[in-house]
């Protein structure tokens, strides 16, 4: 009998390598597979029991630690690595890149892995870097789920110079993945992120380290009464160290910019409560509350009350 040929259906691609299988990695094989967004799926990742679980899963046609295997006839090849290896393993696999292979990434930091990557580059291969905003506090490949994407934003930094047909098809990729595709420069994305992500997770991880540290509130007095706001904290002060450690490491210059920014208002809200300033508070928690109707609204988060209960909906 003639061996099964996987033909790609239209606007697909023929291979995706994915290079590292943790939540994105695993997220996106199991996404191209539901949404037909290519013939085969190819796993690379440096861990033994990640590629054990990887086949376990059956979430990739192929699972190896070999690049020469994974990157052969792979015409989309993705890094989900944190952000700090990314320019190691562009280093290792540069070699083995098909000629007119797309390369991109999903790190959340853009201009870094940018200043990493492209030395590897080799040439006729297009590097579109890409971020899908988009994620949870757990890790590894059993963590991925195929609707992790949907109604979220997957913003695509092009560098210049790149083959508009490449953009394109990264973009369709995306977009069969449920994602909403957004293209702006490194450096404006890590601005952004850096408010609308970074910041937010360095909050959470000093709260939740202030809290661990009081010594007139005992642990048990602060896990016990969590639900008045701080078990929100903890939820994002879970997120995967490694990960989170290289973000900040990596986009160190907004970050900071926008942690002075926030201190300055910090200040002013200290103001505020010790003048009891109860108008300026009422003004600002009003404009806050608006922000978040308009998240809801986008359809970026629901309305539903959430009292911590899982709602079992990651497929
Ligand atoms: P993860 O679940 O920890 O997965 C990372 C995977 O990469 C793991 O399987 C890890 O193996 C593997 N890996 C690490 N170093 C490697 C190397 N040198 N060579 C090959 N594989 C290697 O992390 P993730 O949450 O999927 O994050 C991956 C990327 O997505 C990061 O760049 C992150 O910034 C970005 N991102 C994350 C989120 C999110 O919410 N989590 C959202 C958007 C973008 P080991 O476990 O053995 O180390």
């Amino acid at each position: 009998m003639a061996e099964n040929v996987a033909i790609a259906p239209p606007g697909a691609f023929e291979r995706i390598a994915l290079i590292g299988l943790g939540l994105i990695g695993s997220s996106i094989a199991r996404a191209a597979r539901q949404f037909d967004a290519a013939a085969k799926i190819a796993a690379l990742d440096a861990s033994p029991e990640v590629l054990a679980r990887v086949r376990e899963l059956g979430i990739a046609d192929e699972a190896s630690d070999d690049p020469a295997v994974a990157l052969r006839g792979a015409d989309l090849v993705i890094l989900c690595v944190p952000v700090g290896v990314c320019g190691e393993v562009a280093r290792q696999i540069a070699p083995f890149l098909e000629p007119a292979a797309i390369l991109s990434d999903v790190g959340s930091v853009k201009a870094s892995v940018v200043a990493q990557v492209a030395p590897h580059v080799p040439q006729g291969v297009q590097f579109i870097p890409a971020h899908p905003v988009a994620g949870t506090e757990y890790s590894g490949p059993d963590a991925g789920f195929a609707t992790l994407f949907q109604n979220r934003w997957c913003i695509l930094t092009p560098p210049e110079g790149v083959d508009a047909h490449a953009i394109a098809r990264l973009a369709a990729f995306w977009t069969r993945l449920g994602a909403n595709v957004e293209t702006m420069s490194a450096g404006h994305h890590d601005l952004v992120l850096a408010v609308t992500s970074h910041l937010p997770h360095l909050i959470a991880y000093n709260i939740v380290g202030t809290a661990a540290d009081l010594e007139e509130v005992t642990q048990s007095e602060v896990i016990k009464f969590s639900a008045s706001g701080f078990r929100d904290f903890t939820r994002i002060a879970a997120s995967d160290p490694t990960m989170w450690r290289d973000i900040f490491l990596n986009n160190k210059d907004a970050v900071l910019e926008m942690l002075g920014r926030f201190d300055e208002d910090l200040t002013a809200l200290q103001r505020m409560i010790r003048r009891g300033d109860g108008d300026g508070l009422f003004a600002l928690f009003t404009r806050t509350r608006a922000i978040r109707g308009a998240i809801i609204e986008q359809g970026q988060d629901t309305a539903a009350p959430d009292f911590g209960r899982r709602d079992g909906g990651k497929g």
